[in-house]
């Protein structure tokens, strides 16, 4: 199956949901007045669009409009595409030149931060990067073993202690493996749930204070993994996690499995993070790296 079908396959049930809504609203107006924006304001606000990000994108949709004289409503699909790709346009790219350079893997339990770590671990390796993986969630021992399956799957070394070790000694292990392999990108995983949230947030410190040390010049990616069923719940994980780690970038999961995808646009909105992935299924080719204009096409194209 091909990258667009991908995409477009998992924004199903957005698309079904916003678009059906959107094009309905867009067949019942004759011409272009305040009351179809304001309607469509609505319509977004309801497919998990925050207010602020609905109205940034009505203004400007009214402003093109008017530049460009558009009076036909069946017009409005397009801007809209145009508008949203705009909107989520730039900070998708990866920072990982370095070698070894490093993904911190973070975010609440059951979001999908194993899962996302096997899938890049495969498009890392179909890239030709050597990958190695750490297997720093060591709260539950099936958490470790979850991590092993993914690395046996897609061939890739794994250091691991036993459960209750110290993550930050599973990563400071990573990251000596890392340099002893001459590896491309080492993966960390992460606890999601710890006795309680200042503990998980004193142990994110500490990781990130081992990996300064051990690696002070290599490229960094502190990735925040969001289910996007949670909708704009969301939107409360980024900032609690934001305080511990500095999240460079949001891998956003389950997107086939919810008609919430319009959340993207208002983690760009509201907390200025780009989003790098986005996870589209359950298996190892379903996360993709983020693309606004695939996105954007996938919710509004033809
Ligand atoms: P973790 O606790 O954050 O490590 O989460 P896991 O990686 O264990 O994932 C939790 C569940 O979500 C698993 O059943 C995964 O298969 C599932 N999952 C992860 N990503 C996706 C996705 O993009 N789409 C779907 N449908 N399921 C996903
Ligand atoms: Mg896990």
């Amino acid at each position: 199956m091909g990258f667009f079908s991908k995409i477009g396959q998992g924004l199903k049930k957005t698309r079904d949901s916003l678009m059906g809504t959107v094009n309905s609203l867009l067949h019942s107006f004759t011409k272009i007045d305040d009351e179809l924006f304001e309607e469509l304001e609505e319509i977004l606000i309801t497919g998990d669009v925050s207010v602020t990000a609905a109205e940034d994108i009505c203004t400007q949709l009214r402003e093109t409009v008017k530049e460009r004289g558009i009076t036909d409503p069946s017009q409005i699909r397009e801007l809209l595409r145009e508008t949203v790709a705009d909107m989520l346009r730039g900070g998708q790219e990866l920072a990982l030149s370095t070698s070894p350079s490093v993904i911190l893997v973070i975010g609440v339990n059951g979001v999908g931060k194993t899962t996302s770590i096997g899938k890049m671990a495969a498009l890392f390796k179909s890239q030709g990067k050597k990958v190695v993986l750490g297997a720093a969630d060591t709260f539950r021992a099936a958490a470790i073993e979850q991590l092993e399956i993914w690395a046996e799957r897609t061939d890739t070394p794994i250091v691991k202690h036993t459960q209750g070790a110290d993550p930050a000694a599973v990563v400071f292990d990573t990251l000596a493996a890392a340099k002893a392999r001459g590896a491309d990108v080492a993966i960390c995983d992460t606890a999601g749930r710890l006795h309680n949230k200042k503990n998980l947030m004193d142990e994110l410190g500490k990781i990130s204070r081992v990996i300064d040390r051990e690696l002070p010049d290599a490229d960094r990616e502190v990735l925040l993994v969001l289910d996007a069923t949670t909708g704009q719940n969301a939107v409360n994980q980024v900032r609690e996690f934001r305080a511990a780690a500095g999240i460079t970038g949001i891998i956003l999961t389950k997107l086939d499995g919810t008609a919430r995808g319009g959340v993207v646009l208002t983690i760009r909105k509201e907390l200025d993070v780009p989003v790098k992935f986005i996870g589209v299924g359950e298996g190892i080719d379903d996360l993709q790296p983020f693309d606004p204009d695939e996105f954007a096409d996938g919710l509004f194209g033809e």
